[in-house]
């Protein structure tokens, strides 16, 4: 099937030496403004170079994107009821926990915290949820996922319109801003943070960032600090990698999370999602004592238990949302995003999802439980794989989703250290919604829609990561 292709919001390909001269400014605009990252080839703490950005904004349906920033609180809802609901929790994760150990690991934390009795009620959400754009069904948005820990990018992308109406000035589009919408999701992302530190109450209180041992995309995360100061002059920031924490924090008799002697109010993780970020038992004891305290976690262990992927395809399945979700014409509206997911468990339904991706696995991504981009396998892989765990219970760690075929867009992606003029390419995007929850089991205190990022990739690439090298850094030119 040939697939379509969106128009790009001003007539393409540009006359080269325009385009060398436009990506030469856009280049200094993004270096000077932050829209960047630490060189991971040649990592040093006193030099950043620009993240990978389009030339120009890409264009998205604007009734697709209204609907994607109305769910939101939808969504977020929904999620915050599913990490509350321990029996449904328990049910859907139980056969992937016995074959990954990393997913039954965070399990065992929530496990644990629970029977010793939960001292900190309430979570902090500042979640994502992705959606790619599906081809030949009108171009309607279809769930990617939805990311409860780490969700990144709401910083720097918020620079992006700026940018954009930047650029296209200097192309002689200035006209066309209108139909760039703002976006504040660092305000937004930062304003759960404060909020829940003003939920803690204690004055002396920090807020305490879990960080990798190095941070390449340290612009997006330095943005919330900036971000917060500047708001809350009183609140200080401190950044520990989960190593730091084993060693330095420790929990009083109150359970406050002590770090260089005073309380930590909220624990933001920018790190902990992955097993490699867990190298020895010190950080698994690190993140137990954290979920253990009586700090507000953004996000709690059931939180991002809540967002595997596990719990996703278990959502999709017959009666679940409505479990969740009361009202018919809202659940509907949850449905209809929601593409082909499928179970691989040991009984009928996963015998059946697994025959169908071997007899046409091109239609199909096979996904583990795991975050941060360049795990899923696709195409002849996922045959492969699945023959391979045809009869293994290794294969109850995947999910088993439809492959979403999004329009084409034609642009440019400007990287670091590549040639300029860039060449004209065929592009997909994906968008992403944030939002900010902030509750407890009996109640929700807030619940918003915060903002956006899109990140674009080549139409040939099977996964578009910004921080993993592979996706390019965009805003919804809305059509
Ligand atoms: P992660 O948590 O690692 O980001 P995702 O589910 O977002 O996992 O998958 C990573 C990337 O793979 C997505 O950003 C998207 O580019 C691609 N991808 C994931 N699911 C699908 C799908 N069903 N159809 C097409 N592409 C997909
Ligand atoms: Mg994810
Ligand atoms: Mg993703």
């Amino acid at each position: 099937m040939s697939q379509s292709r969106l128009a790009s919001c001003i007539p393409l390909p540009l006359d080269n030496k325009v385009l060398s001269s436009v990506v030469e400014k856009a280049k200094d605009w993004a270096l000077m403004h932050g829209v960047g990252m630490r060189d991971k080839a040649h990592f040093s703490k006193d030099t950043i170079q620009i993240a990978p950005f389009v030339l120009l904004p890409s264009p998205f349906p604007r009734t697709e994107f209204t609907k994607a920033v109305d769910l939101q609180p939808v969504l977020n809802e929904l999620m915050h009821k599913v990490s509350h609901d321990d029996e449904f929790l328990e049910k859907t994760l139980q056969n992937a926990l016995e074959v990954d150990d990393f997913t039954a690991k965070l399990y065992n934390i929530w496990i644990k915290v629970r029977e010793e009795g939960i001292t900190q009620s309430l979570s902090l959400g500042l979640f994502r949820s992705d959606y790619l754009m599906q081809q030949p069904d009108s171009n309607r948005i279809k769930q990617v996922e939805f990311n409860t820990v780490a969700a990144s990018f709401g910083a720097i992308t918020s620079y992006l319109p700026t940018m954009f109406r930047y650029i296209l000035r200097q192309l002689g589009h200035g006209e066309l801003i209108k139909n760039m919408p703002e976006n504040r999701a660092l305000s937004g992302l930062c304003s759960g943070i404060i909020e829940a530190y003003d939920m803690f109450g204690v004055p002396s209180a920090v807020v305490l960032f879990v960080v990798e041992e190095v941070s390449y995309n340290i612009c997006d995360q330095r943005f919330h600090e900036f971000e917060i100061s500047e708001k809350r002059p009183d609140i200080m920031i401190y950044r520990k990698t989960l190593k730091e924490i084993y060693e330095e924090a420790e929990l009083n008799d109150k359970k406050q999370l002590i770090i260089e002697g005073r309380p930590a109010a909220v624990v933001y993780y920018r790190s902990g999602y992955e097993p490699a970020q867990y190298p020895s038992q010190k950080e698994w004891d690190a993140r137990l004592r954290v979920e253990r305290s009586s700090a507000i976690k953004c996000p709690s262990i059931h939180y991002q238990l809540a967002g595997t992927k596990k719990v996703q395809q278990a959502l999709a399945a017959p009666g679940a949302l409505e479990r969740f979700v009361a009202e018919g014409e809202l659940r509907s509206r949850v449905r209809d995003i929601f593409t082909g997911l499928y179970s691989l468990d040991f009984d009928d339904s996963g015998e059946r999802a697994v025959e169908m991706a071997i007899a046409d696995a091109e239609r199909f991504v096979l996904k583990p439980q795991r975050e941060g981009g360049g795990n899923n396998l696709y195409g002849a892989d996922v045959k492969e794989a699945l023959l391979r765990m045809r009869h293994s219970r290794e294969r109850a760690a995947y999910i088993l989703m439809e492959r979403i075929l999004p329009p084409l867009i034609s642009g440019y992606v400007v990287r670091p250290n590549a040639a300029v003029p860039p060449s004209l390419c065929d592009l997909v995007s994906e968008l992403g919604i944030f939002g900010v929850i902030i509750g407890s089991k009996e109640k929700i205190y807030s619940n918003r829609q915060v903002g956006h990022m899109l990140r674009t990739k080549l139409a040939d690439a099977n996964e578009g990561g910004v921080a993993a090298g592979l996706g390019a850094l965009d805003s919804p030119y809305l059509l």
